[in-house]
C-alpha cells in the first residue's frame, strides 16, 4: 500500500495542492500543485529513487516552418541573466554528474529536462534551467550564431559570394533530407492543415531566412511565461525545497498572463484526401520501386487516456509483430518490403494519428496499397480480432510499465513521458500514470463485446479524416533546393548596399571573436572533486550448475521481472558465416521453431516476454590486446512467465526452423531498413570504418555494424530465390556451431526468490542442446583495412568525418589520461571549432577506453577540409596553451562521469558479467578513477605529444557527393580511395 501523506497541508509557498494520489506501482505518490500567482502548473512524483529529475515544458505552437520555436530553443540556451556566458548548458555538462540533461523541441512543445543522483548537482542544475528559461539573455548575436545569418564565403571579402550560416539552418538541412523526414511532414500537412502541425517545427531551411531576432523575442515573451509553464519533478529530495527555490527566483516575478497555445480540434473532412511529398534518393539508385504509401487518419484525442490506451491496444494488435494481421496483409502482398514510416499510432499531435502503409513500393501502387488496408480492416471488423493476440499486447503495455529501467531515457524521465499527452493537452495526467485503472476499464468494456471491432469502424473505417500520402524519389530535389538557394542569395545580394556588405563582414569578424574570446565560467555553479562518489557497488553473484550450463545470477530488485542473457563465443564461425552473423540474429528471433511458423513464434515472444533479441557483440579486454567475440541472446519477461520464456528461448536456440519464403523477407526487410536510414547511420558507418584501418577488432565491428555488413545484405538480396535453401542451411550450421551445451554461458539478473526455479528451467532447456563436436577451426582475426584515407558518398547534404588513433588498454596508466584529454579537447577546443565557428551539429572527441583508441568525429558537418585541419591542429593547442586549473577540473569531473553511468538492474548484471570476462574488475574501475582524479597539465600535454603528435591517425569521412567532390578539388591528396557507401 502506497504511504498516508505525512503532512495534511493543501499548501506549499505559493503552491496550492491540487491532488494528491498513491502510485502503487512505483511505491510513491503523485502530487499535482497549481501556483496561485502566475498559474504554474506542477507535478511531482515522490518516491526513492536517488535519480532525481526536473523539467520544464512549454507549448510552443508556431504558425509558420520559420523553426522558431527550435531556434528560440537554442538560443536560450546561449545565456542568461544570472549566467551571462556563451554556452552555459554545456558548459554545465562540464561541472555537474547530471545523468540526463538536454532540451526538446517537439511539434507543439519544447522542453527542458534533467537527472542526476548529486543532491548538490541538482541545486545547481535547476539555478540555471530556471534563469535560461525564464530569464535568457537572447541576444543578436546568439540568434545570428544559432539561427541564421548572411556571410561570405570567405567571411572578411566582401567581394566573395553572399550565403546563409547558422548551427539550426545547416542541422535542418542535414535533419530533413530522410523519407522518415519527408513522411513526417507530409503527415503533418495532410491531416491537420491550417494548424500548427501542417508546419515543419524544426524549421524548413527555405524559411528559416524569414525569421527576424524581434520575431523571436515575442514568441520567447508569449511562451516562456509561468502561465504557459508545466513543472516536473521526480525523486527523493524535498518538494518544498525545490518548490521555494522556484518560486522565490521565479515565479515571484511574473505576474499571471493570457496565454494563447490552445490547439483547437482539426476540422474534420467530409472525404479523404491524397498528399505526395519528395525526398532526395541515394545517386544511382534504381527508383522503380522507393516510393513509400501510407493511410494515415486522425483519431482520438492524445489527453483521453482510456481512449488512447484502446487505441495503442489495436494499433499494436494491427500491426505490432510479423504475424499482426494488418502488418502481415501488407508485407504478404509483396506490393512492397517493410512496413512505410509513420506506421502506428503516434500521440505526439493533440489528436492522435494511425498510419499504415507499405515502403519500396511502385508509386502507381500506392492506391492498392490503401485498398488492401481498407479491405483488410474491413474484414477484421467483421470477422473480429483474434482476442490471444489482444492479450499479447496488453501484456506488452504491462511489462512497459512495470520495467523500472533507465535504458534509452531515465526511468525519472520515463514516467513524465507516461503522462505527457494526458498533462499537456487538458487531461487527466494521474489517469495516464495509473494504468491499472485504465487496463481494469479496458478488460471491462472487451467483455461486453466487439470493443475493437467498433472502434475500427469508429476511428478508422468510418473516419473520413483520412489520407493517401505518397513519398516519392524526386533526384532533382536536393538540387532544384540548392539553385533556389542561390537565386535567394542573388536576389538579396542585388539588395545589400555598401553598408550593408561592411556590415557583415563586421558580424561575421565579431561573432567569431566572440567565440574566441575567453569567458569567466565563474559564475555558473560547479561540483568538486570532493563532491565525487569514488567507489563502485559491489553487484553479488552466484555461480550455479543447471544440467552441464554455466548460469552466472545476479540477484538484484528488479520489480518482478527476469532479465536472462544467453552468451556464446562466435570466433568458433568461418569468415563468411561471422559475416552472416547480423542476418542470423534477426533470423534467429523471427522465424518459426518446434515446427511453429513465425507467426507463431511471433506471437509467443510478445505474450510471454518484455523482448528478445539476439546480435553479435565485439567486447575488449583490459589489460592486453585483444577481444572477445560474443554472440548475445538477450530477453526479458515477467516473473510469473518464467517457464514459457526460457522454453521459448530453447525452441529458438535448439528447435528453430527457417522457411526458404520468410528468409526472402527477413533479408528484404532488412535491406530495406538499412537503405532508408543511411542518413542517420552515416556517422556510425564514419567512425567504424575509421576504426577498421586502425585494428583487427576495428575490423571486426565494421564488418558486423559498418558497410561491409551493409554489402553484405545486399549481395543477399540480390542472389535469386535458389540460394535461399542454402542460405537457410547455412543459417542452420551457424546455430548449430554456437548454441551447445558446453559453449552456451548464462548470465540471469531476477528477484533473489527466482534463483532456484530459472536454475530448475535451465537444466530442461540444457537436455535439449547438443553437445559440441569436434572443435571448430574458426576464422582467423580479420586484418586491419588498409590505412589509406577514404571517403564514402553517400545521399546526404552533409558530412560525417572521423579520425582515429591507437593508444593502450585500460589498465595502462596513461588511459584515464587520454580519458580526460578527450573531455578536455572536446570542450575547450573541438566543439568551439567544428559546431560554433564550423557550423557541424556536433564535435567529438571520445577516448574509448577499452579498445585503446582515441578519435575526433564530426557530425551533420558542412565542412571536410576544413574539419580535418582543425583535428591537424587539436594536439598542438594543447601543446601551446597553458592549461589552467578550471577546465582541467571540469575535464576529470566529465570523465567521471563517463565511467559512472546511471544503471539499472536490467544492464547492471548483463554488465558486470561481460566485466568480469575482460577484466574490468571492480578493483580496476576504482583505481581507474583515482587516477583520473590526479591528471594533471603536464600528463595532457605528455600523452597528446606521444599519441597524436606522435601517433599515426586514420581517417574517414561519409559525406554527399557534392561535398567530396568540392574537398578534393580543394586538397587533390586528402582521400586515397573514394567510393559509394
Ligand atoms: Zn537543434
Amino acid at each position: 500500500m502506497a504511504k498516508a501523506s505525512t503532512t495534511s497541508v493543501d499548501a506549499i509557498g505559493g503552491y496550492t495542492i491540487v491532488r494528491r494520489e498513491p502510485l502503487e506501482r512505483i511505491e510513491g505518490s503523485y502530487i499535482e500543485l497549481r501556483h496561485e500567482g502566475t498559474g504554474a502548473r506542477h507535478i511531482h512524483i515522490e518516491c526513492d529513487d536517488d535519480n532525481n529529475a526536473f523539467t520544464v515544458f512549454f507549448p510552443t505552437t508556431p504558425r509558420d516552418s520559420t523553426g522558431v520555436a527550435h531556434i528560440l530553443e537554442h538560443v536560450v540556451l546561449a545565456g542568461s541573466r544570472r549566467f551571462p556566458v556563451r554556452d552555459p548548458f554545456f558548459s554545465m555538462t562540464r561541472r555537474s554528474l547530471a545523468t540526463f540533461m538536454n532540451a526538446f523541441t517537439s511539434a507543439d512543445w519544447t522542453m527542458y529536462p534533467f537527472s542526476t543522483r548529486n543532491d548538490k548537482d541538482f541545486r545547481n542544475l535547476l539555478d540555471v534551467y530556471l534563469d535560461a528559461t525564464f530569464f535568457p539573455t537572447l541576444a543578436e548575436d546568439s540568434f545570428k550564431q544559432e539561427g541564421i545569418r548572411f556571410e561570405f564565403e570567405v567571411p572578411d571579402d566582401p567581394t566573395s559570394g553572399l550565403r546563409y550560416k547558422g548551427v539550426v539552418f545547416n542541422e535542418m538541412k542535414g535533419a530533413l533530407a530522410s523519407p522518415q523526414a519527408a513522411m513526417q511532414r507530409a503527415i503533418g500537412a495532410a491531416l491537420f492543415p491550417g494548424l500548427t502541425y501542417s508546419f515543419i517545427s524544426g524549421g524548413d531551411p527555405e524559411r528559416i531566412p524569414d525569421l527576424t531576432w524581434q520575431q523571436l523575442r515575442d514568441f520567447h515573451a508569449g511562451h516562456y511565461h509561468p502561465s504557459n509553464a508545466y513543472f516536473y519533478t521526480y525523486g527523493n529530495q524535498s518538494l518544498e525545497r525545490t518548490l521555494d527555490v522556484i518560486e522565490s527566483s521565479t515565479l515571484s516575478r511574473f505576474k499571471r498572463i493570457e496565454v494563447d497555445t490552445e490547439i483547437p480540434d482539426v476540422q474534420r473532412f467530409k472525404r479523404p484526401v491524397t498528399h505526395s511529398e519528395a525526398y532526395p534518393p541515394t545517386s544511382g539508385d534504381d527508383l522503380t520501386r522507393k516510393s513509400q504509401a501510407l493511410v494515415g487518419w486522425v483519431t482520438v484525442n492524445s489527453a483521453d487516456s482510456m481512449k488512447l490506451l484502446s487505441m495503442r491496444v489495436l494499433s499494436e494488435v494491427l500491426l505490432g509483430n510479423a504475424g499482426s494481421p494488418l502488418r502481415k496483409a501488407l508485407i504478404d502482398s509483396k506490393l512492397g518490403t517493410a512496413m512505410a514510416d509513420g506506421s502506428g499510432l503516434q500521440d505526439d499531435f493533440r489528436e492522435t494519428v494511425f498510419g499504415a502503409g507499405l515502403k519500396d513500393i511502385r508509386t502507381e501502387d500506392a492506391h492498392q496499397v490503401e485498398q488492401l488496408v481498407l479491405d483488410t480492416l474491413d474484414g477484421l471488423a467483421g470477422t473480429g480480432l483474434d482476442p490471444t493476440q489482444v492479450d499479447a499486447v496488453i501484456h506488452r503495455l504491462e511489462f512497459e510499465k512495470r520495467e523500472r529501467s533507465n535504458a534509452g531515457f531515465p526511468y525519472a524521465l520515463k514516467v513524465l513521458f507516461g503522462m505527457l499527452p494526458a498533462y499537456n493537452y487538458g487531461g487527466d495526467p494521474y489517469s495516464a500514470l495509473n494504468f491499472d485503472a485504465d487496463l481494469a476499464h479496458l478488460e471491462a468494456a472487451r467483455r461486453e463485446g466487439r470493443w475493437f471491432e467498433n472502434l475500427i469502424r469508429a476511428e478508422l473505417l468510418d473516419n473520413m479524416h483520412r489520407a493517401l500520402i505518397t513519398v516519392v524519389p524526386d533526384p532533382e530535389l536536393e538540387e532544384r533546393k540548392r539553385l533556389r538557394e542561390l537565386d535567394r542569395l542573388a536576389a538579396a545580394a542585388a539588395l545589400v548596399s555598401e553598408a550593408d556588405r561592411v556590415r557583415i563582414v563586421a558580424d561575421a569578424m565579431r561573432l567569431k571573436a566572440e567565440q574566441d574570446a575567453k569567458q569567466d565560467l565563474s559564475v555558473l555553479p560547479t561540483l568538486e572533486l570532493t563532491d565525487i562518489p569514488m567507489k563502485f557497488e559491489p553487484v553479488p553473484s552466484r555461480r550455479v550448475e543447471a544440467g552441464g550450463l554455466q548460469v552466472d545470477f545476479y540477484p538484484l530488485p528488479t520489480n518482478g521481472v527476469t532479465y536472462l542473457d544467453l552468451r556464446a563465443d562466435f570466433s568458433v564461425l568461418s569468415r563468411e558465416q561471422q559475416r552472416l552473423l547480423p542476418l542470423f540474429g534477426r533470423v534467429l528471433t523471427q522465424s518459426g521453431a518446434a515446427g511453429q511458423d513465425y507467426t507463431v513464434i511471433a506471437h509467443r515472444i510478445a505474450s510471454v516476454t518484455g523482448g528478445i533479441g539476439a546480435a553479435a557483440q565485439v567486447q575488449s579486454l583490459a589489460r592486453q590486446e585483444g577481444f572477445i567475440e560474443s554472440f548475445m541472446v538477450s530477453g526479458k519477461a515477467l516473473d510469473r512467465n518464467a517457464r514459457p520464456f526460457v522454453e521459448l528461448l530453447r525452441d529458438l536456440i535448439a528447435r528453430l526452423d527457417i522457411e526458404p519464403a520468410r528468409l526472402r523477407e527477413i533479408v528484404a526487410e532488412s535491406a530495406t531498413r538499412l537503405e532508408s536510414s543511411i542518413a542517420n547511420l552515416g556517422f556510425q558507418f564514419a567512425i567504424l570504418l575509421a576504426h577498421a584501418k586502425l585494428s583487427s577488432e576495428g575490423a571486426l565491428n565494421e564488418r558486423l555494424q559498418g558497410i561491409e555488413m551493409l554489402h553484405t545484405i545486399r549481395e543477399l538480396v540480390a542472389t535469386g530465390d535458389a540460394a535461399l535453401d542454402e542460405l537457410s542451411a547455412r543459417m542452420q550450421e551457424i546455430r548449430r556451431a554456437l548454441f551447445t551445451r558446453q559453449s552456451v554461458q548464462v548470465v540471469v539478473t531476477c528477484e533473489e526468490d527466482m534463483v532456484d526455479m530459472i536454475s530448475e528451467l535451465l537444466a530442461e532447456m540444457a537436455a535439449d542442446l547438443p553437445d559440441a563436436g569436434r572443435a571448430a577451426e574458426g576464422a582467423p582475426r580479420p586484418d586491419p583495412l588498409e590505412p589509406r584515407p577514404e571517403a564514402r558518398t553517400a545521399p546526404v547534404p552533409v558530412a560525417f568525418n572521423v579520425r582515429t588513433f591507437k593508444t593502450v588498454r585500460y589498465t595502462h596508466p596513461d588511459a584515464p589520461v587520454l580519458l580526460v584529454l578527450a573531455n578536455f579537447l572536446r570542450d575547450n577546443f573541438i566543439h568551439r571549432e567544428l559546431r560554433e565557428k564550423g557550423g557541424a551539429y556536433g564535435g567529438y572527441v571520445q577516448a574509448s577506453t577499452g579498445a585503446g583508441t582515441f578519435y575526433f568525429g564530426s557530425y551533420r558537418d558542412p565542412n571536410i577540409v576544413r574539419t580535418y585541419d582543425v583535428y591537424d591542429q587539436a594536439a598542438r593547442w594543447v601543446l601551446d596553451n597553458q592549461i589552467e586549473a578550471e577546465p582541467l577540473k571540469e575535464a576529470i569531473l566529465g570523465a567521471c562521469g563517463d565511467v559512472d553511468p546511471l544503471e539499472s538492474p536490467d544492464i547492471k548484471g548483463r554488465r558486470e558479467a561481460i566485466n568480469r570476462l575482460t577484466g574490468f574488475t571492480r578493483e580496476e574501475r576504482e583505481r581507474f578513477k583515482q587516477r583520473l582524479l590526479a591528471v594533471t597539465p603536464a600528463d595532457l600535454q605528455r600523452v597528446a605529444t606521444r599519441y597524436l603528435v606522435e601517433g599515426h591517425g586514420v581517417q574517414a569521412t561519409v559525406a554527399g557527393a557534392d561535398l567530396v567532390a568540392d574537398a578534393r578539388k580543394e586538397r587533390p591528396g586528402l582521400f586515397e580511395v573514394v567510393a559509394p557507401v
